[in-house]
């Protein structure tokens, strides 16, 4: 998607170890109106898969998730970090943090997650596809179908993409980057 490539190119700051941050309008400061138009090319590109929900993880995916249920008028759901108290019926599982570097516990309620379900999975950034895998085991736990999945920019180089690829599923990224080697910014051509 040519205007996020823009905007990473404007205003992105790559860090040593492949780490690109996009924290003046995706991941802390937010910008609304291209949120908006990126969840506009998702609903595109995943139209016919029959979804009828949004999951995605908190804190980064919330925003693009909320814009794109939004449109598509389908409940959003957000897979937990931490396990509330009050949380019933709880589905957990493991994820390991590429930028924290360990592992952290994922949940959510089976009461959001029903073997009806056709999910579409959406997050802000797609690397080695850990969060996508811990995403994909709640689903199977709950016996719902991941039927699309959609990052806003997907580092190409660390092979989440290819995995989940290979494994079936339907991934869209609107931002596909082949390196970020000496800090510059590579796009992937399409
Ligand atoms: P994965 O689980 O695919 O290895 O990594 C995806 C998650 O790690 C995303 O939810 C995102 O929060 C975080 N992440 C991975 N790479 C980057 C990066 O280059 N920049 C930022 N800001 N977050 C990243």
């Amino acid at each position: 998607m040519e205007l996020l490539k823009q905007r990473i190119l404007q205003d992105g700051r790559c860090f040593p170890g492949g780490i690109l941050k996009v924290d003046s309008f995706i991941n802390h400061q937010m910008d609304p109106v291209l949120m908006y138009q990126m969840a506009e090319e998702f609903v595109r590109r995943f139209q016919g898969e029959n979804i009828n929900k949004i999951i995605t993880i908190e804190a980064s995916g919330i925003a693009p998730a909320i814009m794109v249920g939004y449109i598509m008028q389908l409940p959003v759901v957000f897979v937990k970090k931490k396990v509330p108290s009050t949380m019933e019926n709880v589905l957990t599982s493991v994820v390991y943090s590429f930028t924290k570097g360990k592992d952290y516990p994922v949940c959510i309620s089976q009461d959001f997650l029903k073997p009806t379900d056709r999910l579409l999975f959406i997050d802000d950034f797609l690397a080695h596809g850990n969060a996508a895998m811990g995403i994909i085991d709640l689903a199977k736990q709950s016996g719902a179908v991941i039927a699309g999945m959609g990052f806003l920019i997907e580092k190409v180089f660390q092979g989440g993409g290819d995995k989940l690829r290979q494994d079936g599923y339907h991934v869209e990224s609107l931002a596909m980057i082949d390196s970020l080697d000496n800090c510059q910014i590579v796009f992937h051509a399409e």
